[in-house]
């Protein structure tokens, strides 16, 4: 997947206005909690929580990015930003589902979820849960008002069939919600295999510098993406100027890192499965992982995080303290990689010596080295 896709060509250019004489390409953050207003107030712009040309640019942008207008009859989807990513998580859930209403979502998604159920709940949403591989949501689906789908699952990288389940749910009369935060739009485009919602978060892969949060809702259904502007003026979970413009202009080189960021990502996948203190390790991206059948049909690009269990805790935060070029830190989807012990947050249902390594941009033959380096020096 390289440059004859298109996406380095709409990364570029993607949410830019029409060229103005003497105007910048891309307009600077707009700094605005208001708007001159005479008489009636019919917008665009008038107040600072409800739209900003800043986050008009963005949220052309990244609707540009999960479903191309070229590709789609020229119909544009509606994005909503957000403060963060659980901003976006939320605004779909709390805004669809009432009380009475029954959400199918995954048991090994983001480690902030259970929280999410915990609110549903408290609100009178009734929550099932099943596991991301093998379609297992399948059997929770009748009923349904809506199903929530994270694939890659993170942290474990299990993918299950988009298309399959979102077919499935609609015949059960069920919305379908996808969080593509970790494969981005240029990994997957989920209103392309059916969903009615991309949500993701803007943190990780999309901007790439770990330097904001964001969040965003890409939707072709008016009447949902309303529903979802509503509530992010009722709850507030706006992102400032400053971070959207940021985060548009990050969005210039997501082409760039993210063919980066793979092909360095399978290349120490591959090396580190040769590894004698590594098991189970998982990527998407490669041919004999569980996931790369499903993953090799719906996805475009693999994504940069790689996962798998050293013998004990003792030798994972050994290991990362060894790290010259990697930073033990949270998060995935930066320039700079880092790598964390996931089970130093409990919540996740991984071993103490699980590991998950997001890839950066640094040069492959540095970072293979250097994390080959840390295995073979932890192991003594
Ligand atoms: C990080 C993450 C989120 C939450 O995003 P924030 O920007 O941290 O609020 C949601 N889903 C997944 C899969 C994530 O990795």
């Amino acid at each position: 997947m390289s440059s004859q896709d298109g996406d380095g060509t709409r990364s570029v250019r993607a949410g830019l206005p029409e060229p103005e004489a003497y105007e910048p390409m891309l307009p600077g953050p707009v700094f605005a909690a208001h708007f001159h207003l005479p008489g009636e107030p019919t917008g665009p712009y008038t107040y600072g929580r409800d739209e900003n040309p800043t986050w008009t640019h963005l949220e052309r942008a990244i609707g540009e990015l999960e479903a191309p207008p070229s590709e789609n009859g020229g119909q544009a989807a509606h994005t909503v930003v957000f403060a963060s990513g659980m901003a976006a998580v939320s605004a779909v859930l709390l805004s669809q589902a009432k009380a009475g209403d029954t959400v199918v979502l995954p048991d090994d998604g983001y480690q902030a979820l259970p929280l999410v159920r915990e609110q549903l709940e408290a609100y009178g949403v009734q929550v099932r849960t099943a596991p991301t591989a093998g379609e297992a949501q399948m059997a929770h689906l009748p009923g349904a008002r809506l199903l929530w789908i994270e694939s890659p699952s993170n942290p474990g990288l299990d993918v299950c069939d988009i298309r399959l389940l979102a077919d499935a749910a609609h015949e059960a009369g069920a919305l379908v919600a996808v969080d593509n935060s970790l494969a981005t739009p240029l990994g997957q485009r989920p209103l392309d295999l059916g969903a009615d919602f991309s949500v993701a978060s803007g943190t990780k892969g999309l901007t790439g510098h770990g330097d904001i949060l964001l969040g965003y809702v890409t939707c072709r259904d008016a009447e949902l993406a309303a529903r979802v502007r509503r509530w992010r003026k009722v709850v507030g979970a706006i992102p400032g100027p400053m971070e959207a413009w940021l985060a548009h202009r990050s969005l210039a080189t997501l082409q760039l890192r993210a063919d980066r960021q793979g092909a360095t990502a399978l290349a120490l996948a591959t090396a580190l499965r040769a590894h004698p203190a590594v098991r189970d390790l998982r990527y998407p991206g490669l041919p004999d992982d569980p996931s790369y059948p499903t993953a090799s049909r719906q996805m475009r690009r693999f994504g940069c995080v790689v996962s798998f269990t050293l013998p004990d805790r003792g030798f994972a935060e050994k290991f990362l303290d060894g790290l010259r070029l990697v930073d033990d830190a949270t998060s995935f989807g930066g320039l700079r990689s880092t790598a964390e012990r996931r089970g130093r947050w409990g919540g996740d249902a991984v071993p103490e010596g699980f590991i998950r390594l997001s890839v950066g941009a640094e040069d492959a033959d540095d970072l293979i080295a250097d994390v080959l380096r840390s295995l073979d020096a932890t192991v003594g």
